[in-house]
């Protein structure tokens, strides 16, 4: 027999239920398979940075594949319909039997995987796995057997299910015997070359990554998470986002540190566990619900709002130079380093929907072409969040002021000084508005004056979602 292993956004040996399954039968020949699809990925505003990693993280997988004597073939096609189309001349080419690969959940890779099904000899047998998340969509339901719309019954439910089912890691295949099929090289791909932070391809140093937080960080996570300057957040999500580590590892990890501690609401194990559901029910409502896949708000009527879209306040935004510090330096940070703590992309996302009225695809647009991370579902779910169109979005009226916000999460403005170091000389008091100080002791600085008033900002905000409310 020969298995092909079509490895995706799963880029990992271990825990890897697709490429185990495919090992099961000590005698069957094993070859895995990796397409870039370029064309695909800019149409999905896919960033650079993300490309270069998985680039980079596919030279290792196939040193490592190569240890189980397993060959990784590359290919690359210019979207998914080709990509298929190569499937099934290589399964020709190499006799194979079997297909395995973990599930997808977006629009296009759902469709992408139910051509493959119609293209193939019907004798060869595709075998499909949730290998990315803790539970297969569609099984945490509410009593009506439905998804559920809000984030903390969906958590609860899902908790039930899972305590009673604690999940087993899937263990590295064990070396197989040489097959003639030779790996090719992991050739460059049609994308501009960018750096990322951050993330490193090498596993071994991903896995250290994940078990220092646990021991050292975790601890803390509930108090600290929030402020960006202190720095404690995981840096796991590009990981997660590209399969190179799962979240049943970052599971096991953390039970190792703090058994039981899903018993423990308060603990920062828990918190962090909490954002790990935050995900599953983001992948979850993307299968629930399709076309927030394409570009539909989850609250019909939020799709009537009088957008402004000023161009050159979007400029502003992006580049940040806006004259709120808060919103520059987390603007800066993602420019910079293709991440943005999470609740600077809470605050940023917020200004640019509800204090320059730009319309919250242009911003959900913008991130994935930056962030090392980028992940529609979770990026969709925090930007509909954040823009009130979305499940258990703040409710529109509920606005976050850019200064009280930076007050309250940067009250030194450590976080601020790091990224815009015009700002370096300006007092704590002010840092958060530095032009306030500059006016008072006749100063100069050299940075924009706000692009907006909030209060001003705000008022004009919620005349035009009540305005979309009332035509509904
Ligand atoms: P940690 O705090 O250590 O969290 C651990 C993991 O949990 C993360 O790596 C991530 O996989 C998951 N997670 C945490 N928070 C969330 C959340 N709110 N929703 C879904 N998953 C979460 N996350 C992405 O992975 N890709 C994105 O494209 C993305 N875009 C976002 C856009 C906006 C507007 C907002 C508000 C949030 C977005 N997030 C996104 C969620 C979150 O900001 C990042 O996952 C987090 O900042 C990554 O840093 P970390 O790994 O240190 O997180």
């Amino acid at each position: 027999k020969t298995n092909l292993v079509w490895f995706r956004n799963d880029l990992r040996v271990l825990d890897n239920p697709a490429l185990s399954k495919a090992c099961e039968d000590k005698d069957a020949s094993v070859i895995g398979l990796y397409i870039a699809t370029p064309q695909q990925w800019r149409a999905h505003d896919m960033s650079a940075r993300q490309v270069c990693f998985i680039h980079d993280r596919l030279i290792e997988l196939q040193k490592e594949l190569a240890a189980l004597n397993i060959p990784l073939l590359f290919q690359t096609s210019d979207n998914f319909t080709d990509s298929i189309d190569e499937i099934v001349q290589l399964c020709k080419k190499h006799a194979v039997d079997q297909i395995f690969y973990n599930n997808q959940y977006e629009y296009n890779e759902r469709k992408r995987d139910r051509l493959l099904k119609d293209k193939l000899d019907s004798d060869i047998k595709c075998f499909e796995f949730d290998g990315n998340l803790f539970s297969t969509p569609l099984t945490v339901l509410n009593g009506q057997q439905q998804m559920y719309k809000v984030f903390t019954p969906f958590r609860n439910a899902f908790l039930d299910l899972f305590i009673q089912n604690i999940p087993n890691i899937h263990s590295k295949p064990e070396p197989r015997k040489k097959l003639t099929i030779k790996a090719n090289k992991i050739a460059a791909l049609d994308y501009p070359k960018e750096d990322y932070d951050f993330f490193v391809p090498d596993i071994q140093k991903a896995l250290e990554k994940l078990e220092e937080f646990c021991a050292e960080k975790v601890e803390d996570y509930t108090e600290k998470r929030d402020i960006p300057s202190l720095d404690y957040t995981s840096h796991l999500s590009a990981y997660l986002a590209l399969g190179v580590i799962s979240v049943r590892q970052c599971f096991q990890y953390l039970v190792q540190e703090y058994p039981d501690f899903w018993e423990k609401q308060k603990s920062g194990a828990f918190t962090w566990f909490n954002e790990l559901i935050w995900r599953e029910f983001y992948q979850h409502l993307i299968v629930a619900h399709p076309y927030l896949c394409k570009h539909k708000p989850f609250i019909d009527w939020t799709d009537r709002i009088k957008w402004k879209n000023n161009p050159d306040h979007f400029e502003q935004w992006k580049t940040g130079n806006t004259g709120y510090p808060i919103i520059d330096a987390a603007m800066r940070q993602l420019n910079q380093t293709g991440w943005m703590h999470n609740r600077l992309r809470m605050i940023t996302a917020s200004f640019l929907v509800k204090d320059l009225l730009i319309d919250w695809r242009w911003g959900e647009r913008y991130f994935m072409s930056q962030l090392t991370d980028g992940d529609l579902a979770a990026n969709n779910g925090g930007w509909q969040w954040a823009a009130s169109t979305g499940t258990d979005s703040t409710p529109y009226f509920r606005i976050f002021n850019p200064t009280t916000q930076g007050q309250r999460f940067d009250p030194k403005g450590d976080f601020i000084r790091q990224w815009i170091p015009e700002l370096a000389k300006v007092p704590d008091k002010f840092i958060h508005e530095p032009h306030i100080w500059a006016e008072k002791n006749g100063k100069l600085i050299d940075y924009p004056q706000p692009v907006v008033i909030h209060d001003i900002a705000r008022k004009e905000t919620l005349e035009a979602f009540e305005a979309a409310k009332k035509s509904a």
